[in-house]
């Protein structure tokens, strides 16, 4: 992408006069002690964000997921595996377009979850990585793909995760998690060479699908996490944006003070009228470089962030 300028426990309160005794009282304590959390209706399920981090190292293990590449090829076959632990209906919408100059054949990887729902909320990141590390200080490095453990495995390993969630945990909307391919293969003074899965995407699908809304996970795996404010998401979907910051708050992720227009894979979606935010974390020094490798990210960055999307879905 590119950027333009610049479990809190349930509390229970017993009226006065009701007859419960102190030790009726401690036996439901005790009882909702074994009351599986999942029964409790404001808790949110488990994200596990050690086990999205083994899938940012299983990613980068592939090699760089460049069009064209084994590793991309084996890539879209583990999502593909991954995915259908969890759900028996994904597809690949596969498609050709120019990538980094070069005519490469491209994937969709899309994962319905229950798909009797008609209400419907879209969460969707990239898997694709960048065929060459042209913010790396040193030039020699140029010419080579990023390793994208930031950049592209990190939105995919938290949307893995919740994947897994969705299926043991059965949501009010039903969901759909699309992975974008050939989203950065672009040249910086050319926003047309950048997001070709999600516009491949958002052109072909049928009008009469509308979720509720979007959300694009893209570099959310930083140590140092800190989310961008992306006008374009807070102008396409403010109630979505606001219910976004409330939930940073809650969970401890702060939000950058400085707003820049960010051109990513939400665009084509909000141009197709869906409300769509893009979460991301702008302020990645090893951003297109060789240097992005696992150990910039982490398993409580990873955590955080699930935790935010499973507030969006589970949420009031
Ligand atoms: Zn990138």
């Amino acid at each position: 992408m590119i950027k333009h300028k610049e479990n809190i426990p349930k509390s229970i309160h017993i009226p006065a006069g009701t007859g419960f005794s102190g030790i009726t009282l401690s036996l439901i304590g005790f009882f909702l002690m074994l009351w599986p959390s999942s029964c409790r209706t404001n808790d949110l399920p488990e994200f596990d964000g050690s086990t999205a981090f083994s899938y940012i190292e299983q990613q980068v293990a592939f090699g760089p997921r460049v069009p064209g590449s084994k590793a991309h090829i084996d890539t879209c076959e583990w999502i593909t595996k991954q995915l259908k632990q969890h759900t028996p209906h994904v597809t690949l919408q596969h498609f050709r377009d120019a990538f980094a100059g070069e005519v490469a054949d491209m994937t969709n990887i899309i994962a319905s979850f229950y798909p009797e729902k008609t209400n419907r909320i879209l969460l969707c990141a990239h898997w694709d990585c960048r065929p060459f590390a042209d913010r790396d200080p040193n030039p020699d490095n140029h010419s080579v793909p990023v390793p994208g453990a930031n950049d592209s495995a990190s939105g995919v390993a938290v949307l893995l995760e919740i994947a897994r969630i969705l299926k043991e945990n059965e949501p009010r909307y039903g969901v759909d998690i699309v992975f974008f391919d050939g989203e950065d293969g672009g040249s910086y003074s050319n926003t047309d060479t950048w997001i070709l899965g999600s516009k491949y995407f958002a052109k072909t699908m049928p009008s009469s699908y509308q979720p509720r809304f979007a959300i694009l996970l893209d570099m959310i795996g930083d140590k140092d996490l800190s989310l961008t404010r992306d006008y374009n998401s807070i102008d396409a979907a403010p109630k979505i944006w606001a219910k976004i910051e409330k939930y940073c708050k809650k969970i401890n992720i702060p939000i950058s003070t400085k707003t820049f227009g960010i051109t990513d894979d939400h665009i084509p979606l909000i141009k197709r009228g869906i409300p769509a935010v893009d979460l991301i974390d702008f302020d990645y020094p090893s951003w297109h470089t060789v240097s992005d490798t696992p150990d910039k990210c982490s398993a409580e960055s990873l955590g955080k962030i699930g935790r935010l999307v499973l507030n969006m879905i589970y949420g009031e």
